[in-house]
């Protein structure tokens, strides 16, 4: 049986635009290009330089300023995370140039205490506890895969890219944190790399009604995509200018799906990219989209921050 609990005008898809806070040590001289920002938009001062002075306004399903808690985040996130164990399927992303807070919203800071819990760790705790609420009636069953997509042409899988069930959050980061030391060792310069690559963290749930027998199963698939920044093509080359590509390409590939998801296209093309094939399954029909974009306040992003701005403007 399935219970509609999410349901609003924008249908299936939804963005929300996240600002990061100045970071402290970072000369910033607090300038920002954020001129105004509300529940449901955000206004962009912009200079001469890029076109007609004066303000841009972009509106989103919700906007997010800098000094919004994480739980404060979540909280919109969580009928979304209700309905995977009704049997829908959930993906939620985090877009962004890097140093724009996606691991941030997605996990948590480096530091990590409860309250700095990002989305992944909080849905992970919601699932827990509200099959542990409905055991006497539905028996679920929770496992977790994590999938790294490094360059396009190979999506590569972490060594523990096969499902393995669990049963409590703290297992989960155990996992995680497994998962990171194994990419660890086979990169050099880690915190470069992640920026470069796409990790997906998908929760697989598989419910029986007691009574009945009746299986639904749902999934949520936890994206913190590769950093959005435009690489100055004159200045990289070989290696990275082939991943820079493919990064471009996805991310494009990503933004094409949503787009023909919300335009009702009866052709949506997954087929071009790694990504997108991956969550095929879901991206679209039934399944519900969240998407989270970040922008850096600072004034020297404001062409990547018009960037996101306008990628995301697209989908929502
Ligand atoms: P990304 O994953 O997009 O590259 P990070 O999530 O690593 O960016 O964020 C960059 C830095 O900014 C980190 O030091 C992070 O802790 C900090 N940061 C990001 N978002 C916030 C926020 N909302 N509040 C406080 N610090 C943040
Ligand atoms: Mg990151």
């Amino acid at each position: 049986k399935l219970y509609n609990h999410v349901q609003d005008l924008k249908g299936n898809i939804r963005v929300y635009c996240r600002v990061r806070p100045f970071l402290p040590g970072k000369p910033s001289n607090n300038l920002t290009t954020v001129d105004h920002l509300d529940d449901g938009s955000i206004t962009i001062s912009t200079p001469t330089k890029y076109g007609k002075e004066g303000h841009k306004l972009f509106s989103f399903n919700r906007v997010f300023g800098p000094s919004v808690t994480q739980e404060e985040v979540f909280c919109d996130t969580k009928p979304l995370i209700r309905s995977i164990l009704d049997g829908y399927n959930v993906c939620i992303f985090a877009y962004g140039q890097t140093g724009s807070g996606k691991t941030y919203t997605m996990s948590g800071p480096k530091e990590l205490t409860e309250e700095d819990y990002g989305v992944n760790y909080r849905a992970l705790n919601d699932l827990f506890q509200i099959s542990g609420q409905r055991k006497d009636t539905i028996c679920y069953e929770i496992s977790v895969q994590m999938i790294e997509i490094y360059n396009e042409l190979n999506g590569m899988a972490v060594p523990d890219a096969n499902l393995v069930p669990v049963t409590s959050t703290e297992e989960v980061i155990e996992l995680m944190n497994l998962g990171q030391k194994n990419r660890a060792v086979c990169s050099t310069s880690m915190n470069e790399r992640s920026s470069r690559s796409h990790s997906c963290l998908t929760i697989h749930v598989h419910g029986r009604e007691l009574a009945s027998g009746s299986v639904h199963r749902g999934c949520l698939h936890l994206v913190d995509l590769a950093g959005s920044e435009r690489v100055n093509k004159s200045e990289v080359i070989g290696d990275r200018l082939k991943e820079a590509q493919h990064i471009n390409k996805s991310l494009a590939a990503l933004g094409d799906v949503i787009y023909a998801l919300a335009q009702k296209n009866s052709h949506v093309p997954y087929r071009n990219s790694k990504l997108t094939q991956l969550l095929q399954d879901s991206l679209g029909g039934q399944a519900k989209t969240l998407m989270f974009i970040h922008i850096s306040p600072e004034v020297d992003a404001l062409s990547e921050t018009l960037s996101t701005l306008k990628f995301a403007e697209r989908v929502a």
